[in-house]
């Protein structure tokens, strides 16, 4: 009726809102034009195991964005998704991932560990998802089995069956899947337990607080047991003291990723934190 009309032509001339969606057609002119330039990067958190064996990398992506500096991904990575860039975006970090797995094929720590990239809804629902990864596997020679695919909860859930077979298809490559930010979403554990996955993240929500927090220590005691039950790996995410590791490990999660041990670095600068002030493995 002319009364929502006349709300709606308001809303639509809302100044904040014709402000919102300036910014965001900024934002998606820009990350055209950096996926151009190359202004994307991928810096890499280690992750440890309760020996202090590195087991991984986490590859997150930063921009480097020539007049605002170094933005996160929290502020262009839901831009992407929406427009769709995410698309030519993933596929170029994939590359990226691929690339330093085969540059540090020899290197003394780093040849055998993984790999894990970080993918969006939008990448794995494209038809020839499958076909993307294993052509980028063999441009760069790099090997699937240090390869791991970080999913969400959220984007398996639409369009289950086509999704858990790409991940089936993946799977026989060699290629690993780890659920992130595992405990935030609000599938079933039958539905978790049809996924063909290797591993859980333990969101790092429940793990901050931990040791105050009886409730979050109860949701990762859970979590923990929901994987030996269902055979994958657990990995805490956000694992910022050691008093976080040590009372992890006595809940049985055995494997660490977060600012207790590094901040995600540049390749280079990770390459000389290993050197200098990784920590030692001390395999009993
Ligand atoms: P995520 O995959 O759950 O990554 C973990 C985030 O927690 C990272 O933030 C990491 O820097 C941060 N973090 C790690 N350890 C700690 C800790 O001990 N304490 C605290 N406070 N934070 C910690 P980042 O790099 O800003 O990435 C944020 C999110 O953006 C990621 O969450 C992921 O969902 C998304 N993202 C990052 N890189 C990519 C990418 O290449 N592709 C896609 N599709 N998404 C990405
Ligand atoms: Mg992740
Ligand atoms: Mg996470
Ligand atoms: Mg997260």
């Amino acid at each position: 009726d002319a009364q929502n009309t006349e709300e709606a032509r308001f809303r639509f001339f809302d100044p904040s809102m014709q402000a919102e969606v300036q910014q965001r057609a900024e934002l998606e002119a820009g990350i055209r034009a950096g996926l151009e330039r190359n202004e994307f990067t991928l810096w890499y958190q280690p992750q440890y195991d309760r020996y202090r064996t590195l087991l991984g990398l986490e590859a997150l992506v930063r921009w480097h964005h020539p007049q605002k500096g170094l933005v996160s991904p929290a502020e262009f990575i839901p831009v992407a998704e929406s427009t769709g860039l995410i698309i030519p975006l993933g596929e170029q970090l994939l590359e990226q991932a691929c690339r330093q797995l085969v540059a540090w094929a020899e290197h003394p720590q780093l040849s055998q560990a993984r790999v894990a990239v970080n993918i969006s809804a939008r990448q794995i629902h494209t038809p020839d998802f499958v076909e993307r990864v294993s052509a980028i596997l063999e441009r760069t020679g790099a090997e699937p089995s240090r390869l791991e695919l970080e999913v969400t909860e959220s984007m398996l859930v639409q369009d289950v069956d086509n999704t858990i077979d790409k991940m089936r298809r993946l799977r026989r490559l060699g290629v690993r899947f780890s659920l992130d930010d595992f405990g935030t979403g609000y599938s079933s554990l039958i539905f978790l337990k049809q996924l063909p996955l290797d591993k859980l993240k333990i969101d790092q929500g429940f793990v901050f607080e931990l040791l105050t927090d009886a409730n979050d220590a109860a949701i990762v005691r859970a979590i923990v047991a929901l994987g030996q039950n269902l055979e994958l790996a657990v990995i805490a995410e956000g694992v910022e003291t050691l008093e976080h590791c040590h009372t992890l490990e006595a809940m049985g999660c055995h494997e660490y990723q977060g600012y207790f041990f590094s901040k995600p670095l540049p390749a280079a600068e990770l390459e000389q934190w290993l050197i200098t002030s990784a920590p030692t493995p001390a395999r009993p």
